[in-house]
């Protein structure tokens, strides 16, 4: 059950995809502005945001009813070391179980997926989809949170019940405070439902409003950025209304 969403059922890797704008795009990384399949027809991921995620909900259906789509993964192998057309980017947990292909029945190349635990934009996350956005022609963007999520359980206990974590731990916490302490606001029954929602929120607002580019995307409508939640027992990925 959906209680708060809708549901319709070297160098750096940022220095890396500058460079590679710069050098007007190397086969590949692929470029949404030098891409063009063949002359006169549109690439193969220009179908707009409400089309492309009507294909991730309808795979959605078909991966919680068990009946992926059977794929033969070599095919278009060769192809795809020349380009890419994925149809939308995803941010999702490390610890999610379930790969974004897999959960929204999509084929290898299909989507531009960026994981991180805790399912957060940090700068690099950003940038990347800032480079699946203008390079990839990406025109959808899915924030995508889990149920039990383990990062922000985390989180919880560190603010909750003074809890200190090893290493580089506390740093990612870090990031995902603030949706701990707007949940925490809202005197939820259960916190950790209420802050992965609201972790969902945040983010998807963070990439809306990214300036310069992602937020000059969504202006112009060239993008649409989404958040949805997936259930770790049913499979289900409800949007956020
Ligand atoms: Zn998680």
């Amino acid at each position: 059950m959906c209680l708060t969403f809708h549901c319709p059922h070297s160098l750096s890797r940022r220095d890396a995809f500058k460079a590679a704008a710069g050098f007007a795009v190397t086969a590949s990384l692929g470029s949404a502005e030098a891409k063009e399949p063949s002359a006169g027809q549109p690439a193969s991921n220009a179908i707009g945001a409400d089309a492309a995620l009507s294909l991730l909900m309808k795979g959605n259906v078909r991966y919680v009813a068990n009946r992926p789509t059977h794929r033969d993964f070599s095919a278009g192998r060769a192809e795809r070391t020349k380009s890419q057309y994925p149809i939308a980017a995803v941010l999702s947990c490390s610890d999610s179980r379930v790969a974004p292909e897999f959960a929204f029945d999509q084929g290898p190349g299909d989507l531009f997926v960026v994981r991180v635990a805790g399912n957060f934009a940090n700068e690099d996350g950003l940038a990347s989809f800032e480079y699946a956005v203008k390079f990839l022609g990406v025109p959808l963007v899915v924030v995508l949170g889990h149920s039990n999520c383990g990062a922000v359980d985390a989180a919880i206990k560190v603010i909750e019940e003074n809890a200190s974590l090893p290493g580089h731990l506390p740093g990612l916490v870090q990031s995902i405070k603030p949706a701990v302490e707007a949940a925490k606001l809202k005197a939820p029954e259960d916190l950790l439902t209420a802050a992965i929602t609201e972790n969902v929120a945040l983010n998807v607002k963070r990439l809306q409003t990214a300036q310069p580019l992602l937020a000059s995307f969504v202006q112009n409508k060239r993008v649409k950025v989404v958040g949805g939640v997936y259930d770790l027992a049913t499979g289900k990925i409800c949007l956020l209304s």
